[in-house]
């Protein structure tokens, strides 16, 4: 696990903050650079010692606006066709390969049903299949394919996200054990995500249990994914045969780990979309908290002087950069609040 110095709250501003941002998740990094970049004095405070504590860092890092509206409210999927703008500005490596659907023969009405609730795709033939992800030939007769979708390594864009922050000025301090009451800033922006559980006592954990795997004889191109009736599935290339598998979505927030069900259905899953998958090493069983409202809208509550971001749910590093620019804009004044249709003040 990589490990950053801290660094003292005042030390490269030498007085109060403009501008403090809890929480070093993905809402969290990316507001603090669309802060910084505003010329604003940026100090960023996490509890952990590193992200491993974030849903973020847990993430497949899928930026799908498209495929998210099959489930997902209007708002989702504006803000994420905004993000999908703002994502180059903020990291140059996002992959931009689309997203393919495929779904096994027993499951092409849900793959009907998924082209009919979503937009942005066209269908592809198992020739067409084959040209995109020649490892998939002759495994599908027939799929969506989301050209505008991209995807990230989020182990490789947080720590990215982090120095490009520094480089500009910005302070970082891991461990942070403060309350945001004490903090030497005019203003605050709470991305604490589930930590934030006692500004929102409605605000509750969607666990996400996820594996990553090294099959070193497949090399796909995008994320795929694989309709079932009861456990669909994604997988999202990271490069030298490095796969992320996921991702359960399980209305608890209590506990860490996997279990053997959940373990046992990921690899079934990831097994039914190419045998070789069979063969592949085990390199990580893990699972994160998704910080869900109780309609699983996404929030900026602007109360005065903190702002707090938050709801991200499934979201968070498809609609982080539209999330953070709206927060961003209302420290400036550029937003006025009546403008922010995510906005619910307090
Ligand atoms: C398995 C899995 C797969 C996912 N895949 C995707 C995907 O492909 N695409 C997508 O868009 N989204 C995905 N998500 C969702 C995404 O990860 C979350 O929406 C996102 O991480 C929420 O961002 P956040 O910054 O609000 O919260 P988090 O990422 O949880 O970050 C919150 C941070 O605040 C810190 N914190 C908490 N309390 C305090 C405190 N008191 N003081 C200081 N710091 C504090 C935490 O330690 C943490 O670092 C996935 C989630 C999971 C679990």
């Amino acid at each position: 696990m990589n490990s950053f110095p801290s660094s003292p709250a005042h030390a490269a501003t030498g007085g109060k903050l403009d501008v403090a941002v809890v929480g070093a998740g993905v809402a969290g990094l990316v507001t603090a650079l669309l802060a910084v970049r505003e010329g604003m004095r940026v100090g960023l405070f996490e509890r952990e010692e590193d992200f491993s504590g974030s849903a973020a860092w847990r993430a497949g890092g899928m930026l799908a606006p498209f495929c998210e509206a099959e489930g997902s409210e209007e708002d989702v999927v504006r803000l994420g066709l905004r993000s999908m703008q703002l994502w180059p500005t903020l990291y140059k490596g996002v992959r931009r390969e689309g997203t393919l659907v495929v779904a096994p023969p027993r499951d092409l009405a849900g793959l009907t049903r998924f082209g009919r609730l979503t937009e942005g795709h066209d269908s592809v033939d198992a020739s067409e299949i084959a040209l995109l992800e020649p490892d998939l030939a002759g495994r599908f007769r027939t799929g969506l394919f989301y050209g505008g979708e991209g995807h990230l390594n989020p182990r490789e864009v947080m720590p990215a996200l982090l120095a490009e922050l520094v480089s500009h000025g910005a302070t970082a301090t891991f461990g942070w054990t403060g309350e945001i009451k004490g903090l030497a800033a005019d203003r605050v922006v709470d991305c604490r995500g589930l930590g934030a559980r006692d500004r929102f006592p409605d605000l509750r954990g969607v666990k996400g249990e996820m594996a990553v795997i090294r099959a070193p004889d497949l090399a796909l191109n995008r994320p795929v994914r694989l309709l079932h009736h009861r456990h669909p599935l994604y997988v999202v290339p990271r490069g030298d045969g490095v796969h992320m598998i996921g991702a359960t979505t399980v209305e608890t927030d209590v506990g860490d780990g996997v279990t053997v069900r959940s373990a046992g259905e990921l690899l079934t899953q990831a097994y039914n979309l190419h045998p070789a998958f069979g063969d592949a090493e085990i390199v990580e069983f893990n699972s994160g908290l998704r910080p869900a409202f109780p309609g699983n809208e996404p929030r900026i509550v602007d109360g005065g002087r903190v702002i707090a971001v938050n709801g991200l749910y499934r979201h968070g590093w498809l609609i982080a950069p539209a999330m953070a620019e709206i927060a961003v804009g209302r420290l400036t004044d550029r937003i006025k609040e009546h403008e922010v249709l995510t906005c619910v003040s307090s």
